[in-house]
């Protein structure tokens, strides 16, 4: 496949017009923002208790199903299947939502969807939106353009309540508030609530709870995501945790559910494929406390449910990366588990990652949303060790297109004349065998000066000196290995094989 550098169409701007970027950018700087993650005890302690403990659910709950691997490839399929054929899909998907009775809208970008939601909030006379957890409203600011246009969003679900109320960013795809601790949530509701101060998560729950059951009476439309939006019967899926998102759905007047456009699949049957791999994928859970399938608005004769059902399906770039060598990342199903899986995101937490969405997903898609220009350090902020690839319930290569993204990096001239440079001596050097042999002698007499009597070294020179900030660095032995393999034949080859080299070299 001929492959086009990600960097072009997302990068340039029309002259004169300062560039709008599809996806909101909180913290630009990736390695300032790792450097002081790394060092931060408390966030280590915050995402070992739940991340890593989430990774080895994921893998034991895996575990229980007859052929996890099969179904993981399933899954993947059906997504390739519905990628290849998208447009077809999206007008099922439309046909039928309509013909059960609810509105479809489709937002070219971000500010085309909240455009549309703030039009159906106006015309509606709704004064007070709740919101169910949704990474695409995230994308899309929705909660700044309705404060903007005068309308009180709410979110409901209890991390993304917690980050509203503390004017913060979630730093997780599905455990938004992961950076906070207990007692960093009860400081928050202390000041919110005007409360006593405590840490104690049921209490701290209870407050939340009390006050958002007050809200869901007052509220006048529901605005939720969707996990998955079934093309056959128009239906959209929401599953959650909290019962927070069949109040947002059920209690408005109106809802309006936001999705981007790779979320739909075929038919109902492809459901179960992917519900026995999100929950499992997310948290370790067989599945979500609540697995709300919701089919148009409130018809004649039933007691709940909105008047009216309004699905947004949104672009925002997506139909550019569709077209290209990063298409598979439309797979996505944002269950996280690459997260949990990643070594970096273990350590560095998601702040760093500086967008809506971190971790190794994140790594792709901000660069592919955003452009490379402002995150060349994305595709780097990976060992390549392939964790995500594994943990990942639709078989997205993540490491693979990192790899691509990388050579894209220096096709697109993102990287610096320097540092290009540097790479093109290495690779000169390595690729011959006398500069390589050179290489290794003059790095083993420099580098054997620097030990220390326990054989590390403790402070590198030059350009390797970042690697001796946080750890030491081996030193190499006085042998290298080839000589020591050279000696090892000779001490251990078979008379007759010696008689035979002694014959070759005096021929
Ligand atoms: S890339 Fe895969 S593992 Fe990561 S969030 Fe998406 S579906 Fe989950």
């Amino acid at each position: 496949m001929s492959h086009a550098p990600v960097s072009s169409a997302a990068e340039r701007p029309e002259s004169g017009k300062p560039r709008r970027l599809a996806l909101p950018v909180f913290h630009p700087d990736f390695l300032s923002e790792a450097h002081a993650a790394s060092a931060d005890a408390g966030l280590h302690d915050a995402l070992d208790n739940s991340v890593t403990k989430k990774d080895y659910g994921r893998r034991d709950s895996l575990a229980e199903l007859p052929d996890a691997d099969g179904l993981r490839e399933l899954a993947g399929r059906i997504k390739r299947h519905t990628l290849d054929h998208l447009d077809y899909y999206l007008e099922l998907l439309e046909k039928n939502v309509l013909a059960a009775g609810g509105q479809v809208h489709f937002a070219h970008d971000n500010a085309e969807a909240n455009r549309i939601v703030i039009d159906i909030a106006r015309r509606t006379d709704s004064r007070l939106v709740v919101k169910s957890k949704s990474m695409v409203s995230e994308e899309t600011q929705l909660n700044e353009a309705l404060t903007e246009a005068g309308i009180e969003p709410l979110e409901t679900d209890l991390g993304e309540f917690i980050l509203q109320v503390d004017h913060d960013h979630p730093t997780h795809l599905v455990m938004p508030v992961i950076h906070k601790r207990a007692a960093d949530i009860g400081r928050v509701f202390e000041k919110y609530f005007k409360a006593p101060f405590t840490e104690d998560p049921q209490t701290l729950a209870e407050m939340a709870r009390v006050y958002l059951r007050k809200r869901f009476n007052e509220a006048d439309m529901g605005v939720s995501g969707v996990n998955f939006a079934i093309a056959e019967t128009g239906s959209i899926v929401l599953c959650t945790n909290e019962g927070n998102g069949r109040m947002c759905t059920s209690r408005p007047r109106i809802h309006v559910a936001i999705m981007g456009m790779e979320k739909v699949i075929p038919a109902w049957e492809d459901l179960p494929v992917f519900l026995k791999l999100l929950a499992r994928s997310a948290s370790g859970q067989a599945l979500t406390q609540y697995t709300n399938i919701i089919t148009g608005p409130r018809r004649g004769g039933e007691r709940d449910g909105p008047e009216e059902f309004h699905l947004i399906i949104m672009d925002n770039g997506r139909s550019r990366i569709l077209t290209g060598e990063y298409r598979d990342t439309l797979r996505c199903i944002r269950c996280g588990a690459c997260l949990n899986a990643c070594p970096i995101y273990r350590k560095v937490g998601g702040r760093s990652y500086g967008s809506v969405y971190p971790g190794p997903i994140g790594s792709l898609l901000t660069p592919l949303f955003n452009g490379l220009e402002s995150h060349k350090h994305l595709p780097m902020a990976s060992s390549l060790c392939g964790a995500c690839f594994e943990a990942c319930p639709v078989k997205i290569n993540i490491p693979e297109m990192l790899i691509t993204m990388r050579k894209d990096l220096v096709e697109t001239g993102v990287v610096s004349g320097p540092e290009r440079l540097i790479f093109r001596i290495w690779s000169w050097t390595l690729t011959r065998k006398w500069s390589y042999r050179a290489g290794q002698i003059f790095q083993r007499l420099v580098l054997r000066r620097l030990r220390k009597p326990d054989g590390w070294i403790t402070h590198m020179p030059g350009p390797a000196s970042g690697w001796t900030e946080v750890r030491d660095f081996p030193a190499p032995p006085r042998h290298d290995f080839r000589s020591r393999y050279a000696q090892y034949r000779r001490d251990n080859s078979h008379p007759a094989d010696r008689r035979e080299s002694e014959r070759v070299k005096n021929a």
